[in-house]
């Protein structure tokens, strides 16, 4: 048995979990075959009536998804409901996609025989989640699954399996059985689940460490593979006409789930005579927000997942003081704030942050904006591509010229001028060098990932 513990009280125990066995996890996948082929032989107007039934039983149990969120990983309720509104919101484009076009018909190279391209689903798919996002990843690989006649099995991180939980129950009473189960453990349970050749696919989304391991597995059993990694988001403030909205856009950026998102903005890269009243600016909103317990009205930022990953940020941060940055603001929050009983860091704000410093380069994931100054925009872009990750990048400028070479040449899967990081829900989501591999997911582009293509000639006799 293992039990989760509220981080913002981190004496409260949510549940208890027994992990599934070996076992387990082998009839799971036998199980969820026979589904697939169930699933797959019905039509598709009739899968795209049984996903919307699904969709709307989610809608109904928003409320609890919401709280089982902030419960276990801790971000402020209002925006774990965010989470659910816009996992739902993908959920629902997923569901459309199942009526939409697949396939191509091509020019006939032979006379009489007809050529095109058709899709089928890969079969049972392996789906391995973070505890970042405990609605929005696991529903983003549910749902293109099912959208594309599969079947899924599930493994939540061991930190936050309540909300996958319910996913499932409502799946087990909305769907035919077996076609979406979760496991449940950690790193075991994981191996289990893909270790063993069973799988069709594996969608994984998570550190680069533990993704580059699961590779090697994969392609121990030549397994199709999908790789959600890390971030290293820059955003580089070029010139703009309204200073205060790019700075709530990118202040919210960054410390939207205290930091620890994948496209969290965690380097600010600004021209040299912007960059005084950008560290204050940032500053003032950073002194302004209200860190505690995310079940409490009014908090804007919630606790970070554990005390050991506290405990790794306050030494990134350490380590860059050390290397000459300035702590404008923000570290562990003083014993007269009330805080003690979860694992807090305030938002923080280091100026004058060296390119070559730890905190640059490598992903913090948590509520800290490293700022850096520089004097040409060429300079700006190479420091912006100067690290191993490529997720997402953002810009402010309204020069044209600067906004072209941003575009054309930004190392990130997703860029973003004149806006924070949000996404929307029906475009293709992914990054590029050590933060993803394979097709990005959400939107048409998941057909890629989840479905085989195959090419078919036709005639009508021999
Ligand atoms: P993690 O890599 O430690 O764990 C992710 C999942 O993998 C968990 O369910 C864990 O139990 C499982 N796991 C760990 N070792 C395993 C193994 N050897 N075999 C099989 N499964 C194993 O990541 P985390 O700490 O849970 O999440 C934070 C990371 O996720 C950050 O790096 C973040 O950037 C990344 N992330 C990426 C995206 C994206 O879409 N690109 C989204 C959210 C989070």
């Amino acid at each position: 048995m293992f039990e989760t513990r509220n981080p913002a009280k981190s004496g409260q125990v949510i549940a208890s979990y027994s992990p599934n066995s070996p076992a387990e996890v082998n009839a799971a996948l036998k199980v969820a075959r026979t589904a697939q082929r169930i699933w797959a032989e019905q039509g598709a107007a009739s899968r795209e009536r049984t996903l919307s039934a699904f969709v709307a039983a989610l809608q109904d149990r928003a409320e609890d998804l919401a709280e089982a969120i902030t419960m276990e990983q801790g971000k402020p309720l209002g925006e774990a409901r965010g989470e659910v509104a816009k996992s739902l919101s993908e959920s629902r484009f997923m569901t459309a996609q199942i009526l939409a076009p697949i396939g191509e018909v091509m020019p006939s190279a032979r006379p009489g025989v007809r050529s095109w391209t058709m899709r089928r689903p890969r079969g049972v798919v392996a789906g391995i989640t973070p505890w970042n996002f405990p609605v929005l990843t696991p529903l983003r690989k549910v749902m293109p699954a099912l959208a594309f006649a599969n079947a899924i099995v599930l493994k939540p991180s061991e930190l936050t399996p309540k909300a996958a939980l319910i996913i499932e129950n409502c799946a087990r009473e909305n769907l035919p059985g077996g076609l979406v189960q979760c496991v449940i453990g950690g790193v075991e349970v994981g191996r289990a689940l893909i270790g063993d050749g069973e799988v069709d696919a594996i969608t994984f989304t998570g550190s680069v460490e533990v993704g580059r391991g699961i590779y090697r597995m994969a392609a121990e059993n030549l397994t199709e593979i999908s790789l959600e990694l890390g971030g290293k988001n820059p955003a580089i403030i070029n010139d703009t006409g309204n200073l205060d909205g790019c700075l709530d856009q990118l202040f919210n950026a960054a410390m939207i789930c205290a930091g620890q998102r994948c496209t969290s903005i965690s380097r600010i890269i600004v021209a040299e005579p912007l960059a005084e009243a950008v560290i204050a600016g940032l500053a003032r909103r950073a002194e302004a927000a209200v860190v505690g317990d995310g079940m409490t009205d009014g908090v804007t930022i919630g606790p970070l997942i554990s005390a050991a990953h506290r405990d790794k940020v306050a030494a990134y941060v350490a380590a860059a003081e050390k290397d000459g940055a300035r702590l404008v603001t923000g570290g562990l929050p003083d014993a007269d704030r009330g805080l003690d009983d979860g694992y807090f860091y305030l938002p923080t704000i280091l100026a004058g942050v060296r390119p070559d410093s730890r905190i640059f380069q490598e992903e913090v994931f948590g509520p800290v904006l490293s700022i850096t100054t520089y004097d040409k925009f060429d300079d700006a872009l190479s420091l912006a591509n100067s690290v191993r990750y490529g997720l997402s990048s953002s810009l402010f400028s309204e020069r044209q010229e600067v906004v072209e070479r941003f575009l054309a040449e930004s190392q990130s899967g997703m860029l973003h001028v004149n806006h924070g990081t949000t996404p929307d829900s029906h475009m293709p989501f992914g990054g590029i060098k050590d933060s993803g591999v394979g097709a990005p997911s959400v939107g048409r582009s998941a057909a890629a990932f989840y479905t085989t293509e195959h090419a078919a000639y036709t005639m009508p006799k021999a």
